[in-house]
């Protein structure tokens, strides 16, 4: 057994000598943040590749998401997933909102858009749907319910950063989209995410709300704000990163596809179906273990995963309606499929520098549980 450790992500980076190169003149420009040089360019780089109406960029993901939420001055009940990263959860709760759980389908875990009807009340103001793992939502249908129940709609587009739906830039649907740039997602900034929106009248409160409550470049701060901005030495890993972002995806593509080779055939192993009309940025790589067939459930395989120095992890579990948090605010949740799919999904290793002789070792230890 070998002593390098695979783990489920690890950062693609530029080569050093480029981000040093794109960081020099900061020492003579001495602008590191307040929307400087570095910043503006990414801004604008982002906003040509996703051909964005609005584009504002944050220290995170997760902030872009709580203050996006909170321009758009919400109140009372918001339908969301409970298979998500907390993050969506939280942001929905710092906000004051009552998140409503919608179960996921099974096929792809985002949001079952037949269920979302019977969860509006008179109190519901938006849905917050999760491209989860980078599948896209029924986005066409989220639209319909929103329109008709006049409902705001802000997509947790964290995974799903450089896909496009029927052609369409994912961040072209709904009124607002996430995405994060942490050092873990496909395109990263170390930390750091923006939301693309439709409505530019939003612009000056999000700048106020990242920034103090100020608007900016004036003496006036009519808003209650924080510091949520997104620093020039950040924003430059950005910059490089884009440069590089193709051939990130590419890498990705041949080891998401190689697992799907190796692991498809598996009985007992289920895997996300693959949708037709996306262009994916194989952000993950999730595989279901259904143990009711072969008696070899996700503890297993991950305990002998961990033997042999790879480590998966339960992305998603526990779901965020189990949370204490949500539990201690009598939030009650009816997710039977969400639970059953938490149970017993890992994300397997899957970033770009992963080789394939790697990928062809995990897939060799999956297949030993099964043999056994
Ligand atoms: C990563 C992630 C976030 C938060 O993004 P950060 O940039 O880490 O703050 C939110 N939602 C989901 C689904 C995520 O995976």
């Amino acid at each position: 057994m070998s002593d390098k450790k695979i783990y489920v992500v690890k950062p693609s980076l530029p080569d050093l000598n480029e981000y040093v190169e794109e960081i020099k003149d900061m020492w003579e420009t001495g602008i590191m943040t307040h929307q400087g040089p570095k910043h503006n360019r990414l801004q604008q780089e982002l906003k040509e590749m996703m051909d964005a109406d609005n584009i504002t960029l944050f220290a995170n993901g997760h902030l872009a998401l709580e203050l996006g939420l909170e321009a758009l001055g919400l109140e009372g009940e918001v339908i969301t997933t409970p298979f998500t990263f907390g993050s969506t959860t939280q942001a929905i709760l710092r906000n004051g909102l009552t998140p409503v759980y919608c179960d996921i389908n099974p096929e792809d875990y985002t949001m079952d858009v037949d269920k979302i009807e019977d969860l509006i009340t008179e109190r519901t103001c938006a849905i917050v749907p999760v491209h989860v793992y980078g599948n896209i939502c029924d986005v066409e249908k989220i639209d319909r319910i929103a329109k008709k129940h006049n409902l705001k709609v802000i997509y947790d587009g964290a995974h799903a950063f450089g896909e496009t739906y029927k052609g369409k830039e994912v961040s072209s649907f709904g009124d607002m989209t996430m995405f994060s740039f942490h050092a873990t997602k496909v395109l990263n900034t170390v930390e750091g995410g923006c939301i693309v929106y439709k409505d530019g009248a939003l612009t000056q409160h999000l700048e106020g709300l990242r920034q103090f409550g100020q608007i900016v470049g004036t003496e006036s701060t009519p808003y209650v704000g924080t510091n949520a901005k997104m620093t020039d030495m950040h924003a430059a890993m950005g910059l490089c990163n884009l440069r590089h972002f193709d051939e990130y995806i590419a890498k990705r593509k041949k080891v998401v596809e190689r697992y799907r080779e190796r692991l498809s055939r598996i009985e007992g192993i289920k895997l996300s179906i693959v949708q037709d009309d996306v262009k994916s940025n194989y952000a993950y790589f999730p595989a279901v273990f259904e143990e009711e067939n072969t008696g070899i459930n996700r503890e297993t395989v991950m305990t002998e995963l961990a033997n042999n120095n790879i480590f998966a992890r339960k992305y998603f579990y526990p779901l965020c309606s189990d949370f204490e948090c949500c539990k201690e605010k009598g939030i009650k949740s009816e997710v039977p499929v969400a639970k059953y799919i938490s149970e017993r999904v890992l994300t397997l290793p899957c970033y770009s520098d992963l080789s394939l002789e790697d990928v062809d070792k995990i897939c060799d230890v999956i297949e030993s549980v099964y043999k056994k």
